[in-house]
């Protein structure tokens, strides 16, 4: 019999693993990195065959099928191989799919989509539904489909899932909005990352639904050229859209075929223009999927959304220190820093994807009165705002940056770290730069204490 082959060991290539084993197939996994303890010790006692640091090619190439964690690269010769040969190349997410018969309320988007994932979760387990979570949060699909207890799925899925999704099919889809990002991994070609997101309706049927959000410009256009089987709901903040929801008046609006109602906008326990959009779209999900307005109204108190995604994490001397660190893309960037009325301190910088910093020009200069750079090559941000901020500084120590801020912030301004970019050239990840920024506030609150 032939071998299922999975790459890449993290946590959706380890789940995939154990479920194609659950399914009685012979499975090899193999990892070109080191694989951590805690995947390494499972794949142990599963007794399940595994090789990291390396790839066996003449192993992987007489593979059954082979699933490929999104974390890897199509471009990469062994991948390109693969599929030379025929052999199917799939992601977690598509394999997992055979094995349940639950719906999946299936959220993508450049940026909102945790956000909007946890709280579409957040409102179907309040209105006492079985649901689980997956796809970019947390425990594999995979994994959860061996025992395969819920009736309903919400996944995050980030384009690299998508792209290796082919029979996969969402009972609900969501679309947040499409701005530039990951272009290192799409030739550098916008248009290529923009088909890639809208496979998120492929297979989908006339008894779907759509919620994507109106106002963003590539969504719109494309909404013409797609050929969109599902139900369309909408999301604006310019239009009082119909079918779907939009918000005016501190209200957001909602109009289906099955209910209507609005709820304040000050219910919601999470701020920001953006984060409306994300709530419009988590909120529209569940009315897709039949759960009454009251529950909806009564559960979003409780809702708490991850760190590291606008996170006030202190006020010293007047100054609020705020945690941004996963915006690692322009969008999210332009969001945090309309987010606030006050003079902005703005940390940013990091590995750039591919930025375009143009569209910040003008918020930057309305907003932002110092600019520290984190990053070790800041020259693309540096020559961006050099005309446009009164003043750059440059580190590439935490502690450092928020000395800093500290010295520069006058009572009612805010220390934003909203860096625009990825963190590997400093730190290990975007939650290492949160918890560091996090840290270092911290001893700041304390060394003020003591005087
Ligand atoms: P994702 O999972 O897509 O990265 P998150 O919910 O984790 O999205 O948020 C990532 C970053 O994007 C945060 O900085 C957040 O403030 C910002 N953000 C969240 N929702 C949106 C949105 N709808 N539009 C633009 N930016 C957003």
């Amino acid at each position: 019999m032939k071998e299922i082959v999975v790459l890449g060991a993290g946590e959706s290539g380890t789940g995939a693993a154990l479920l194609a084993q659950a399914k009685g197939y012979a499975v090899f996994v193999s990892d070109l990195g080191e694989i951590s303890n805690q995947h390494r010790e499972t794949l142990e006692k599963a007794g399940i065959p595994f090789e990291q640091g390396s790839h066996d090619k003449n192993r992987i190439l007489s593979a059954q099928e082979i699933i490929k964690s999104p974390g890897i690269p199509d471009h990469v010769p062994l991948v390109i191989a693969a599929k030379e040969l025929g052999i199917s190349v799939v992601s977690e997410i598509e394999f997992a799919s055979r094995y349940t018969n639950a719906r999946f309320v299936a959220i993508t988007g450049s940026n909102g989509k945790t956000t909007t994932t946890l709280l579409t979760y957040h409102l179907l387990k309040s209105a006492g539904l079985k649901v689980g979570l997956a796809g970019n949060i947390g425990t594999s699909l995979a994994r959860q489909v061996i025992d395969d207890a819920f009736d309903i799925y919400v996944l995050e899925l980030s384009s690299f899932q998508l792209d290796g999704m082919y029979e996969f099919k969402a009972d609900v889809a969501v679309l947040t909005n499409i701005t530039p990002d990951h272009l290192d991994r799409y030739n550098y070609r916008f248009e290529n990352y923009v088909q890639s997101k809208f496979r998120i309706l492929q297979n989908m049927d006339s008894q779907g639904s759509f919620i994507t959000f109106l106002d963003d410009k590539v969504i719109r256009r494309e909404l013409k050229e797609q050929q969109v089987v599902p139900k369309v709901l909408g999301v604006s903040h310019k239009e009082r859209v119909l079918n779907g929801a939009y918000e005016g008046e501190g209200k957001m609006v909602f109009n289906t075929a099955e209910q209507v109602f609005s709820i304040p906008v000050d219910k919601l326990p999470l701020r920001g223009k953006h984060n409306e959009v994300n709530a419009m779209c988590a909120i529209l999900a569940v009315v897709s999927l039949g759960v009454d307005q009251s529950v909806i109204a009564k559960s979003l108190g409780s809702f708490q959304n991850v760190p590291h995604r606008l996170e006030e994490v202190g006020v010293i001397h007047g100054v609020r220190y705020v945690n941004d660190s996963k915006a690692t893309n322009v969008d999210a960037v332009s969001y945090a820093l309309d987010s606030f009325e006050q003079p902005i301190i703005w940390i940013a910088g990091g590995v750039d994807k591919g930025n375009d910093y143009s569209e910040l020009e003008e918020l930057a200069y309305e907003k932002v009165k110092a600019l520290i750079c984190l990053g070790v090559d800041n020259g693309a941000l540096i020559k961006a705002f050099q005309e446009k901020v009164d003043t750059i500084y440059e580190s590439q120590h935490m502690d450092e940056v928020i000395n800093i801020a500290s010295e520069i912030a006058d009572e009612g301004d805010v220390v934003l770290l909203s860096p625009a970019c990825a963190s590997f050239d400093l730190f290990k990840n975007y939650e290492d730069r949160g918890e560091q920024f996090k840290d270092a506030v911290q001893k700041l609150e304390e060394n003020v204490a003591k005087l």
